[in-house]
């Protein structure tokens, strides 16, 4: 039993794979290129929006969407202390400051009814992020921008394709954000990420912005940065994306065997599964009482569990300039304590997740 299988999806797909990695070996173009463009072009139309822009990574997508909107030193960003430190480390190294909202407790996502009170005259921007492939609230999000005059940034680098209301994620605010890190659920085979938004001078911005500053060979208008994504990892995630909706459905239909079979266990609670929007399942986390004690005893048994995440990031020594303490966001401290992830691929078989389910409730 693994958390995730790589090498499953592989041999599920490995004929069409290594016929396009041969076929960009031979053609010998390495950085950005046709299959980069043509990828580009693919996630615009999957994602619903105009510009998609293939980067070197998740973290250089959320970087580059705050320098393209301009963010800088003395400037606020507010956004979730319960996620992956690529979010609020990149409003850092601008010299902004990230302003941490405590989450919802049954979502795990950013609070919206505890955005206003942390909006002052230097807030510039909103990272929403969709954690663990369900959507935040992004209408509330969306109002509260638009009163503001905020940017709307989503961090979806844990939900490549998932859906609010109708409308996939990276279409609704301003820059959407993903990531194709290889654990995500459309995972490429090294680094590599994505920016996508409507706007078309934030695209010609972030374009020039992954590659120096330059449209132009060797003549550079700003400083910028190297991020381009690869022709081959372009090549690798073409494929995959034909894949990605089934894979989705997959993992919604293991999300649902698990929530069936872990009903009425003690002190476990399951995610919740809204109609209003369609999670990815990135990862599928449960709550669960006295959480390490059970999290040994199930590797014990061989299973293999991950807590995304141990340390919210308001805690983290890296952050600890910004003066934050234990106690100021209860609820990401709480949910740090309590969460536990469980093996979520689509491969994964109900009779595993059976097994699995028969397991936890012997940990409990
Ligand atoms: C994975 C991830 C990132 C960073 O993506 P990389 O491609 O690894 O740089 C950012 N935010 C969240 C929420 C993530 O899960």
């Amino acid at each position: 039993m693994k958390l995730l299988d790589l090498q499953l999806q592989y041999k599920s797909i490995q004929q069409e794979i290594d016929v396009v990695i041969k076929s960009v070996l031979e053609k010998g173009v390495f950085i950005l290129g046709e299959e980069v463009e043509k990828f580009e072009e693919e996630m615009a139309s999957y994602c619903g929006t105009s510009y998609a822009i293939g980067l070197n990574s998740g973290t250089d997508a959320l970087l580059l969407a705050l320098k393209a909107l301009g963010i800088k030193e003395g400037d606020e960003v507010l956004t979730t202390p319960f996620t992956f430190i690529a979010t609020a480390e990149v409003v850092s190294l601008l010299g902004a400051k990230p302003v941490f909202v405590d989450i919802d407790p049954q979502t795990f996502n950013i609070d919206v009814s505890k955005i206003k009170d942390k909006i002052t005259t230097r807030t510039k921007a909103i990272i929403p992020v969709h954690l663990y492939g369900q959507p935040a609230d992004m209408d509330p999000i969306v109002a509260i921008a638009k009163e503001h005059q905020l940017f709307v940034i989503e961090d979806a680098a844990q939900a490549i394709g998932a859906e609010y209301k109708g409308k996939k994620a990276c279409s609704i605010g301003d820059v959407g954000c993903l990531s194709f890190f290889p654990a995500k659920n459309l995972g490429a085979y090294g680094d590599a990420g994505m920016l996508l938004t409507k706007d078309k001078r934030i695209a010609e911005r972030v374009k020039m912005l992954r590659n120096h500053g330059s449209k132009k060979k060797y003549y550079h208008e700003f400083l910028g940065y190297s991020s381009r994504l690869d022709n081959l990892q372009a090549a690798i995630l073409r494929v995959k994306l034909r894949y990605v909706d089934k894979w989705n459905e997959m993992r919604n239909y293991n999300a649902l065997c698990y929530n069936d079979f872990l009903v009425g266990v003690d002190g476990l609670m399951t995610p919740k599964i809204s109609p209003e929007v369609k999670s990815v399942f990135q990862q599928y986390t449960i709550r669960i009482k006295d959480r390490d004690r059970i999290q040994e005893r199930l590797a014990s048994l061989d299973i293999p569990t991950a807590i995304h995440y141990p340390m919210p990031l308001h805690l983290q020594p890296a952050l600890q300039y910004l003066g934050y303490t234990v106690g100021d966001f209860p609820e990401a401290e709480k949910a740090s304590r309590e969460v536990l992830s469980l093996p979520m691929y689509p491969e994964l078989s109900r009779e595993e997740i059976t097994q699995l389910c028969d397991s936890i409730r012997s940990c409990v």
